[in-house]
């Protein structure tokens, strides 16, 4: 099994959907320890990306995933825009001339996402961030494709890893982004941007695999 650029469109409608129904949680969260944004960032993100992609039907791979990038990068503003814009970019960067995606060019993709997000972030695992949910996914899908696991398998087990380093999240302290201001305040919350990566990688396999979500 593989993913197509068909399949990449329903991922992006699906994360669209999602980051809509999940505005008000992610607000939230980061109503907590951040300024109450990050719903409102990601669902204007997404529908402007639905906007796009509904427009370029027969886009590739790359060519969708690099216009996710630049629409986060120019709709969201916040930490969040540049952070996922570029790891869309990068994503787009990772498929470029694929017509398809298999479970490696999966796990490389999110790999460039991450490796993008640090870049652009300066951060690194441990800190309250995204990356904490990203890291532990990637591991997972590295372990899933080492023992042949299938690609919708393969993206539940980056599914569950996520959503543990998401809570894994709750009693770090903060040390990048508007959350590090609180300071040990910050402790004790779930991380807004972790949320959401969860989310992106749940919607994934929830397209791959219907019946599971
Ligand atoms: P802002 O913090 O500017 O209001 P958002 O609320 O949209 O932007 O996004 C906040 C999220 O961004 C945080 O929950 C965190 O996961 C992520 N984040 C912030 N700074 C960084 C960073 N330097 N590296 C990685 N992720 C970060
Ligand atoms: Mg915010």
């Amino acid at each position: 099994m593989s993913l197509t650029n068909t399949d990449i469109s329903h991922w992006l409608e699906r994360s669209a959907q999602v980051m809509h129904e999940q505005n008000a949680y992610l607000t939230q969260l980061d109503a907590a320890i951040g300024d109450a944004d990050h719903g409102a960032n990601m669902d204007r993100g997404f529908q402007a990306v639905t906007g796009k992609i509904a427009a370029m039907p027969d886009a590739d791979i790359s060519t969708l995933l690099k216009t996710v990038g630049t629409t986060l990068v120019s709709t969201v503003g916040g930490a969040s825009g540049p952070l996922y814009g570029t790891a869309f970019l990068r994503a787009g960067m990772a498929a470029a001339n694929k017509q398809e995606l298999e479970s490696a060019d999966l796990v490389a993709l999110f790999t460039a996402m991450l490796e993008g997000i640090k870049a652009r972030g300066k951060a690194q695992a441990g800190e309250k961030t995204m990356i904490d949910a990203l890291t532990p996914a990637i591991e997972a899908g590295q372990q899933a494709q080492s023992e042949n696991a299938d690609l919708s398998q393969l993206l539940q087990s980056m599914t569950s890893a996520a959503e543990e380093g998401m809570k894994k999240t709750v009693p770090m302290l903060a040390t990048k982004g508007r959350a590090s201001y609180l300071g040990e305040r910050s402790i004790g919350h779930q991380d807004p941007g972790a949320t959401s990566s969860w989310l992106l990688i749940k919607a994934l396999s929830d397209t791959v695999s219907p019946t599971h979500s």
